[in-house]
C-alpha cells in the first residue's frame, strides 16, 4: 500500500498526519513539534523555511513571508484589505498574479507554499523512512476553485500529487469519526491565530455536505494578544517603547495561555526600563475577550440562519484551533447548543488528523469507504448580455459532469470566447471570473448551426476540468483553459522541473546554505546588543564569546557543514542565558536556537 500524507497546510502553521502502527498520529520533526510555522525567509545566503524563518523574522523583515494562504489563487482586487496590514511587499505580475517580495525576486503564493509543503514532506520522510509522493491536503470550506487549484499548484511543485483537497471542518468531522453516525447536521467552529471560521455540514450517509460557512479572516487569537496588550500599556502607564512591544506581545499570548489552566496568572516582562509583572485573573481576562467571543457568535448565528437552521438542530459541535481551548470560548458554546462541543482531540491538530484519516482510507486502508464532498459554488459561462449560465449547481456531490450544447452568433464565426465563472448571482459581474476558454478551428457555417459541445467536469478534488467539440463538423478544436490567477501548465511544468532539478543538489549544501544564514542572523543579532553584552559579562567571558564567534565566521567560510553546525551550536551554549538576560523572549530566537 503507497503511503499518503494528510496535511493541514495552514495560514500560520502546518502539520502532517498518517495511520501508523500506533494508529493515527502526526508527524514530529526532530525539534518534537509538530507544527511547521507557514513562514519562508528569503535571506542573503538562501531560503529558510519553519521555525528557522520565524526566528529570522526580526533580521529580514521585507522578505520574511508569512499569512501567505490569504493570497492563494488570489488577484490584486481580492486582497486590497490584507496589503496594508503586512510588512512586505506584493506586487502584481502576469495576469493580475500576485509576486511576494522585492523586485527581481518575488515568489508566488504559491511558491511559497510549496517550500512549507516541501519541509513537511521532508520531515514526514525522515519520521517514516520512506519516500513519500502523494498526499491529502486541506482548503478552507469557503475556497472557491482557484485557490483549490492553486493548492493543487504548490502540492506539484512541492513534489506532491494531490490526490484530495479536503475541505477543513470536514476533516475535524472525519478526526472524530464522525462519518459513523450516519446522519446529522455538524457545526465545525475553528478559531485559529488570525481567522475564524464557522461550517455547518450536513452527514447523509457518509455524505458530507457544506450547508454554510461564515467567518472574518481577521479574527482570532492574535486579537486577544492585542486586546490584552492594551490593557497592559494601561497597567504599565506608559507607552512601551519599539523593543518592548515584542516582549510584551509574546508575554501577553503566554498570559492568555496559562489562563486557559489556571483561575489567576501572572508573566514577569523584561522591559528596557527593568522587569515588571503582569498579572490576570481569568475572570478580568473573560471580560476583556468578551466582544470578541460575541463575534464568533453572531458569526455562527448567521450560518445557522444561512442553512435554516436552529441551535438545537445541530447534532455534534466540533472545536478546531487552538484558540477554541479558552474555557470562556467553550462555556458559551456549551449555552449555546446545550451540549458538550468535541475537545477529546487536541484542536491544532485535528485538521491534520481527519486529512490523514482521509489519506488512510483514500490509499485503501479501509474497505467499502465512500467519502464524498460537494463543491462549494456553482460553475458556469457567461452568455449573452453578462448573463450567467449555471451549469454545475452549488453543493452537487463530486464528482460532477455536466455537458451543454453552445453555437455561434454571428455566421462564418470560427472561434468562440467562453467566459467560466463561480458564484451565486444572475450576472457574470457578480461572480467570480476563474478562466477564459478559448474555441478556435470551427468550419465556416452560418450563425446557430455549428453544435459546441461544452463538458464541466468536477474531480473528486473539486477543481474543474473545462472541454469542448464541434460536433457537426467532427473537428476536434483546439482548447486553452488560462486560469485568471493561477500558473499556466508550461509554467507548472517548468516549474516543476526547476524544484526537481534543485532537488537532485547535495544534501550537504542545503545544509551548509542554511546554517550559513543562521550564523549570519546570530552575529547580526550578537552585534546589535554588544554593547549590552560586555556590561553583563566578565572580560574572560568577552573572549571566549568573541573566539567562538571567530570560529563561527571561519567555519561559514569553509564548506563544511557539520564543523558549521558544530560551532554554531557552541556559540548557542554561550549566548543561550545572555539572550535571556538580555532582551526577553523577542531577542532569544535571533541569538540562538539552533
Ligand atoms: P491557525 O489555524 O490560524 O494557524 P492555530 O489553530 O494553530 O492557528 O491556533 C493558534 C492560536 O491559538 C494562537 O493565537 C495561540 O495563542 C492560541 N492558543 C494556543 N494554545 C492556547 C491555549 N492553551 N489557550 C488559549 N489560546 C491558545
Ligand atoms: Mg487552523
Amino acid at each position: 500500500m503507497e503511503r499518503i500524507l494528510g496535511i493541514d497546510l495552514g495560514t500560520t502553521n502546518s502539520m502532517a498526519a498518517f495511520v501508523g502502527p500506533k494508529g493515527l498520529e502526526v508527524v514530529e520533526n526532530e525539534r518534537a513539534t509538530t507544527q511547521t510555522p507557514s513562514v519562508v525567509t528569503l535571506s542573503p545566503t538562501g531560503v529558510l523555511v519553519g521555525r528557522d524563518a520565524l526566528a529570522a523574522r526580526i533580521t529580514y523583515p521585507d522578505t520574511t513571508f508569512y499569512s501567505f494562504k490569504r493570497f492563494m489563487g488570489r488577484g490584486a482586487e481580492d486582497v486590497a484589505e490584507d496589503l496594508s496590514r503586512l510588512p512586505y511587499e506584493v506586487r502584481i505580475g502576469e495576469r493580475d498574479h500576485l509576486l511576494l517580495g522585492p523586485l527581481g525576486q518575488g515568489k508566488s503564493p504559491e511558491e511559497l507554499s510549496a517550500l512549507v509543503l516541501r519541509q513537511i514532506k521532508k520531515e514526514a520522510e525522515t519520521v517514516l523512512g520512506e519516500e513519500i509522493k502523494k498526499a491529502v491536503i486541506t482548503v478552507p470550506a469557503y475556497f472557491d476553485d482557484g485557490q483549490r487549484q492553486a493548492t493543487r499548484v504548490a502540492a506539484e511543485l512541492a513534489g506532491l500529487e494531490p490526490v484530495r483537497i479536503l475541505n477543513e471542518p470536514t476533516a475535524a468531522a472525519l478526526a472524530y469519526g464522525l462519518e459513523e453516525k450516519g446522519e446529522g447536521k455538524i457545526l465545525v467552529y475553528d478559531f485559529g491565530w488570525g481567522t475564524f471560521d464557522v461550517s455547518i455540514l450536513e452527514l447523509k450517509g457518509k455524505l458530507f455536505k457544506v450547508l454554510a460557512t461564515h467567518g472574518d479572516t481577521h479574527l482570532g487569537g492574535d486579537d486577544l494578544d492585542q486586546i490584552l496588550m492594551d490593557w497592559a500599556q494601561e497597567e504599565l502607564l506608559t507607552k512601551p517603547t519599539p523593543q518592548d512591544r515584542q516582549a510584551l506581545k509574546q508575554g501577553c499570548e503566554a498570559l492568555k495561555i496559562a489562563l486557559t489552566g489556571q483561575l489567576e496568572a501572572e508573566v514577569e516582562l523584561n522591559l528596557e526600563r527593568g522587569r515588571h509583572v503582569l498579572k490576570l485573573t481569568r475572570e478580568e481576562f473573560n471580560r476583556l475577550i468578551t466582544p470578541k467571543v460575541a463575534e464568533t457568535l453572531e458569526h455562527i448565528h448567521l450560518a445557522l440562519r444561512a442553512a435554516d437552521l436552529t441551535p438545537g438542530e445541530i447534532a455534534e459541535v466540533v472545536m478546531v484551533g487552538g484558540s477554541s481551548r479558552i474555557p470562556w470560548v467553550r462555556q458559551k458554546i456549551q449555552e449555546l447548543f446545550g451540549k458538550s462541543p468535541h475537545v477529546r482531540l487536541n484542536p491544532d491538530q485535528v485538521v491534520a488528523l481527519g486529512a490523514g484519516r482521509q489519506a488512510h482510507l483514500l490509499a485503501g486502508g479501509e474497505k467499502n469507504f465512500l467519502l464524498m464532498d460537494v463543491i462549494p459554488l456553482s460553475l458556469g459561462l457567461e452568455t449573452l448580455g453578462g448573463a450567467f449560465n449555471k451549469m454545475i449547481m452549488k453543493n452537487a456531490s463530486i464528482p460532477a459532469k455536466v455537458t451543454e450544447e453552445f453555437s455561434t452568433s454571428a455566421d462564418n464565426q470560427t472561434g468562440i470566447t467562453l467566459n467560466i465563472f463561480q458564484g451565486e448571482r444572475e450576472f457574470v459581474k457578480d461572480c467570480r471570473k476563474l478562466g477564459q476558454f478559448i474555441l478556435k478551428g470551427i468550419p465556416p457555417m452560418p450563425a446557430g448551426l455549428p453544435r459546441v459541445k461544452v463538458t464541466f467536469f468536477v474531480d473528486a478534488n473539486g477543481l474543474l476540468v473545462v472541454s469542448a467539440k464541434e460536433e457537426r463538423s467532427g473537428v476536434e478544436a483546439e482548447i486553452e483553459v488560462i486560469p485568471t490567477h493561477g500558473l499556466k501548465q508550461s509554467e507548472v511544468s517548468r516549474m516543476i522541473k526547476d524544484s526537481f532539478e534543485h532537488a537532485a543538489e547535495d544534501f550537504a549544501s542545503r545544509n551548509l546554505v542554511e546554517f550559513r544564514a543562521k550564523a549570519e542572523m546570530v552575529e547580526a543579532g550578537l552585534r546589535r546588543v554588544w554593547e549590552k553584552v560586555k556590561s553583563l559579562r566578565g572580560p574572560e567571558e568577552i573572549q571566549a564569546l568573541e573566539a567562538q564567534m571567530a570560529r563561527v565566521k571561519a567555519a561559514a567560510e569553509g564548506e563544511e557543514a557539520t564543523l558549521l553546525k558544530k560551532e554554531l551550536d557552541l556559540l548557542g551554549d554561550l549566548t543561550r542565558d545572555l539572550a535571556d538576560e538580555i532582551m526577553g523572549l523577542a531577542a532569544k530566537e535571533v541569538l540562538l536556537e539552533p
